[in-house]
């Protein structure tokens, strides 16, 4: 597999898609499926890089879809790039990771990270997922090798019941999701060169300027390990219709 034979999806076209999606559509990776059910709003432009003015009011995954075949193209890529402006859910997985290499996953709320892990997991797609709030934020790489190798529920074992505050919610810091959205697509570049991208996990705090990078594994007490999720049932994720 190379970086050009590669076929990316990417989950929202927002603070975290924007930069990851653009590095990659530069970088000349193979296909971008983009899949985002939202609109360009004003407040969005500071940090989601794929928009201007011009675009407000526009759905961003069409308008993402063609300013990334434009990029790829001013860089002397062939890349191809796809929109679907639709939400990830359990009844639409399926259709939007068909044909899919690699997952990039930059979703605002945790429903959908969790949701987007479960999905890969159990289609054994390698899936790099960052999220935001404030000044601070994380990117994990999961390879998701059968039977069980590393996935999300290791690290952060379920969706937060109580509370919990999202960029969707709390705001993100512009830099912060650029870092991240950067480290994303390095990751997935990586892994289109097989390098060994599985447990990584970075941790990075805009205020201080500091990234952390270490190696974690997979928990045998993780809910994919014992076989617990065999599928994509919605009750699952039902925070996802409350947070976002
Ligand atoms: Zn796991």
């Amino acid at each position: 597999m190379s970086l050009g034979s590669t076929r990316v999806l990417v989950v929202g076209a927002g603070g975290l898609g924007s930069p990851a999606s653009r590095a990659l559509a530069q970088a000349g990776v193979g296909h971008l499926r983009i899949v985002d059910d939202d609109i360009v709003e004003v407040s969005n432009l500071q940090r989601q890089v794929l928009y201007g003015d011009e675009d407000v009011g526009a759905d961003k995954a069409t308008t993402a879809a063609r300013v990334l075949w434009t990029l790829a193209r001013e860089a002397g890529h062939p890349t191809s790039t796809e929109a679907v402006r639709t939400r990830f859910l359990p009844d639409t997985a399926a259709e939007l990771l068909a044909g899919i290499d690699l997952v990039l996953e930059g979703a605002d709320n945790f429903a959908t990270k969790f949701l987007v892990a479960d999905a890969c997991a159990l289609a054994a797609i390698p899936c790099v997922q960052a999220g935001a709030v404030r000044w601070s934020g994380w990117a994990l790489a999961c390879a998701n090798r059968r039977p069980h190798g590393l996935c999300m529920r290791c690290v952060f074992e379920d969706i937060p019941r109580d509370r919990v505050e999202t960029c969707a919610t709390a705001g993100v810091v512009g830099p912060v999701v650029g870092v991240l959205g950067a480290l994303q697509a390095r990751l997935a570049v990586a892994w289109a060169r097989r390098e060994s991208i599985d447990g990584r996990l970075y941790s990075y705090h805009g205020l201080e300027g500091r990234l952390r990078r270490r190696r974690v594994r997979p928990r045998a007490d993780c809910p994919h390990a014992r076989g617990a999720i065999q599928d994509l049932r919605p009750e699952r994720y039902a925070a996802s219709c409350a947070a976002s």
